[in-house]
């Protein structure tokens, strides 16, 4: 009976032991999978993390940054003076021979081109507008009109706003250009970075958004009655006024 009991203690021990070390070496197992997902997740969400950094870095010393600053946005933003004068050096950039005519503001020219004899061959009005007030026919009849009358070939009207459809149809058999907001910065972000900057320094220079009074070229101010509206500092001996544009 000794001998049996002893097998059976043995047989027992060994049955248990199986176990346990099997028990054990699954434990193992499971822990060292457990660090390897651990360990592959950790290095995931690392590598994530990089890529976004990367992202990041990339983009803080992207040169071209500057140049996608040119939107709409910052051409609606600029006073009719600053905006005249991104126009005017827009056409420089381009190699033409342009100036902003300083001639008071019933003329009707903001802008002159002129040939290599000092001749005016073209003549450009310029109009910061909000982009729900289209240009309408009567502007581009206006322009034709200064045209003809001083014998200028070509006339360019530039607007941060569009142009209504009669408008366009006007231009159309006449050497009249109709640049939109949408059709300058189309036509600014062709230009070189360099000169996409040097158009940023002027648009950008000074108080960029408080318009000037056409009459005694200053900065205007805030004023309210019903509503309020630009006025100029000269008042009462200047009584100027400007609606201020609504993005
Ligand atoms: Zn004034």
């Amino acid at each position: 009976m000794g001998t049996n009991n002893e097998i059976v203690s043995i047989f027992i021990f060994f049955v248990f032991g199986t176990i346990i070390l099997f028990l054990d070496g699954a434990e193992k197992k499971r822990k060292r999978m457990k660090k390897t997902r651990l360990n592959s997740s950790y290095r995931r969400k690392q590598k994530n993390e990089e890529n976004g950094e990367w992202k990041t870095l990339t983009k803080t010393f992207k040169t071209e940054k500057t140049t996608s600053e040119w939107i709409l946005q910052l051409l609606m933003s600029l006073e009719w003076k600053q905006y005249e004068e991104v126009c005017k050096e827009f056409l420089v950039i381009k190699n033409h021979n342009a100036n902003v005519t300083n001639t008071g503001k019933d003329d009707g020219i903001d802008i002159e081109i002129k040939n290599i004899l000092g001749e005016v061959t073209t003549i450009a009005q310029c109009k910061a507008y909000n982009t729900n007030n289209k240009i309408g026919v009567s502007f581009i009849r206006e322009l034709f009109g200064i045209m003809k009358s001083k014998d200028v070939e070509n006339g360019i009207f530039f607007t941060t706003s569009s142009y209504s459809q009669d408008a366009i149809e006007f231009s159309k058999d006449k050497n009249i250009l109709l640049i939109d907001g949408k059709k300058l910065i189309d036509a600014i972000h062709e230009l070189t970075e360099i000169e996409q900057n040097q158009l940023l320094i002027i648009a950008t220079q000074g108080d960029y958004t408080t318009p000037t009074c056409p009459n005694c070229d200053i900065k205007m101010v805030k004023r309210s009655g019903k509503s309020e509206f630009w006025g100029c500092k000269n008042y009462p001996k200047c009584k100027n006024t400007l609606q201020i544009r609504k993005k």
